[in-house]
């Protein structure tokens, strides 16, 4: 075989070792990462058999095998994984339901473990369990509530580890509208609980019509709708303001945006998303994301979209065929699964592009730039769904779905989600998602025991270019983690490698949006303010997300705990 370009960036090597490759009964590893990809690609491309037989499948290898080594496309981490394995379970987002009974909560349980154990994360609404103190009708006895049980969940999290190669993750869900709202929101203020979670609080339009009125809002018991209490809708949201602003969390998902978006609302409202919220999904689905690599598809300074829209049309394909070759955990997962064969194919490396085309981040450019990258990919994405559809059948619940009016066919319900890419974009060098940089120098905590440090390499050879790159100047970038203090630094420059912190929040929506636009599922970002920055500026994104009709959003205070994957770390 010809020899394979090596698509990974200088920190790869140990995650891969780590996690990655495959290994033989003794524990050793037995691949390299060139034998990694081809596993992949072979084990993928038998998803091509039923169709086209072994001659379709031979074809698609070798082009999905030149996808992924050219750096152009990888799939989520559990594929990278697990194809070709003895595990075989290839999606990265799952939503488990948790209905009202001591059953239901446990049998959930249940399957997140085996999920965890397989390498993916679930989410889960918490919404149905009637709330702390209510009765027990068996026992004549009281209800511990949804918070109390959330930690059930993260107690098995913890246990089970995900075998040693990803920490499980869970995404936990409470309506805005429940009687344990105030006890959910203030669930992780308190360092060390329920560490094994991110937490949103699933708000409607009418509670932020509320909020913004000083109206009333009601909460309401979900065992029986009787209005348990009422308070005050703005002292509500008041109170999510001043978590996030401490902790990060509670996050807020948007009930209309994400129902607005969902493609079969005959098999119900979606309510959950999985465990980093840009997958919304309903109960038992699961969801394969794969990412483009948007800095390798630039070609004399512009971005190539012809070639762009290809690779999407191949990525298509590549997730539709994981669909067909993966071994789901759960027969109900398989089931929701197949009905509507959700994919979710998003970018990543989108700072690295804007650098690269000397473009700042916050710039209305960068913007206008990104809502067309996404909008091509989305565009090229769903007509390889049609034709797909058109040739393997469409997705089963197809003729009772919103698309069955716009579509003759259409192979999968949703094809586009911006996946965070935190450990795809360590695996490739690049910039993460559609993040701006979150330092120019940092270590980058990715397994337990081991940090890695990075200078941002294309900052490093700007500097170099201007005669810039000093061990001084190493010193300065280091101990900042931004160019702000780099002596003799053309501005401009500046503006382009201006990090997370120093980025407008507004510029943050504003690129969320601008991806949002032709996204099916959801975007993952993090809207990062700065150290300073206090509650009335969570509560001004915390509008402003819902405003623009964003599906969800998350901030983030510098220095404050919480999902903090990047760390920024002074170096010595
Ligand atoms: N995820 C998880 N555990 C992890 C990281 C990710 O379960 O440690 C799941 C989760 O559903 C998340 C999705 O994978 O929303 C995608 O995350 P990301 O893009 O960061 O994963 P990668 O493919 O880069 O490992």
């Amino acid at each position: 075989m010809d020899a394979t370009p090596f698509p990974f960036g200088p920190h790869a090597l140990p995650v891969l070792r780590r996690r990655y490759l495959a290994r033989d009964a003794e524990g050793r590893v037995v691949e390299t990462p060139e034998q990694m990809l081809a596993r992949v690609a072979g084990a993928v491309a038998r998803g091509e058999e039923p169709w086209g037989g072994a001659a379709a499948a031979r074809e698609m290898e070798r082009a999905f095998l030149g996808l992924m080594s050219q750096g152009l496309f990888l799939p989520n981490s559990p594929t990278l994984m697990n194809a070709g394995r003895e595990l075989g379970q290839l999606s990265a987002c799952f939503v488990i339901p948790v209905e009202d009974s001591l059953e239901s909560i446990f049998e959930a349980v249940k399957e997140t473990a085996l999920i965890h154990k397989s390498g993916g994360g679930t989410g889960f609404s918490f919404s149905h369990l009637r709330p702390a103190g209510d009765v027990v009708a068996s026992t004549r006895g009281v209800s511990s509530g949804p918070v109390s049980f959330m930690r059930v969940f993260d107690m098995a999290t913890e246990a089970v580890k995900q075998g040693g190669t990803r920490r499980g993750a869970n995404m936990g869900i409470l309506a805005v509208s429940h009687p344990d709202i105030e006890a959910f929101i203030a669930a992780k203020r308190r360092p060390g609980v329920l560490e094994n979670f991110n937490i949103s609080v699933l708000v409607n339009d009418a509670f932020m019509a509320a909020a913004r009125a000083d109206g009333p809002w009601q909460l309401v018991n979900p065992r029986d709708g009787a209005v348990a209490r009422t308070v005050s809708a703005a002292g509500l949201l008041e109170q999510m303001v001043q978590a996030a602003h401490q902790s990060g969390e509670p996050g807020l998902a948007f009930y209309e945006a994400i129902n607005r978006g969902n493609p079969t609302p005959g098999l119900g409202p979606l309510e959950a998303t999985n465990p980093c919220g840009e997958q919304p999904l309903l109960p038992h689905e699961s969801c394969n994301l794969g990412s483009l690599v948007l800095p390798r598809f630039l070609k004399d300074g512009e971005v190539d979209f012809p070639t762009l829209e290809e690779a999407a049309a191949l990525a298509v394909r590549f997730l539709d065929d994981v669909i067909e070759i993966n071994r789901h955990p759960l027969p109900q997962v398989a089931r929701a699964s197949r009905l509507t064969r959700k994919i979710g194919l998003g970018v990543m490396g989108l700072a690295d592009l804007l650098a690269d085309l000397e473009l700042p981040y916050d710039s209305p450019e960068a913007a206008a730039l990104g809502r067309e990258v996404m909008a091509r990919i989305a565009a090229a994405a769903r007509a390889a769904s049609a034709e797909l559809g058109q040739r393997r059948g469409s997705f089963p619940a197809f003729a009772a779905s919103r698309l069955a009016g716009g579509w003759s066919h259409m192979r999968n319900a949703t094809v586009t989600t911006v996946a965070p890419t935190g450990t795809l974009s360590l695996l490739l060098g690049c910039s993460s998602g559609i993040e701006p940089y979150f330092a120019l120098a940092y270590t980058r905590r990715v397994l337990e025991e081991r940090d890695l440090v990075e200078f941002n390499p294309r900052f490093l050879a700007r500097l170099a270019a201007l005669g810039l790159d000093t061990p001084e100047q190493r010193r300065t970038l280091a101990a900042s983690g931004n160019a702000t203090a780099i002596q003799g630094l053309p501005p401009e420059l500046g503006q382009v490698f201006a990090t997370a912190h120093e980025i407008d929040p507004e510029a943050h929506l504003a690129m969320q949006a601008a991806f949002q636009a032709s996204t099916d599922n959801g975007v993952s970002k993090t809207v990062n303010l700065d150290a300073q920055a206090g509650p009335e500026q969570v509560r001004r994104v915390f509008t402003r997300a819902h405003a623009l009709g964003l599906k969800g959003v998350t901030v983030f205070r510098s220095g404050c705990r919480g999902r903090q994957v990047l760390e920024l770390l002074p170096l010595p």
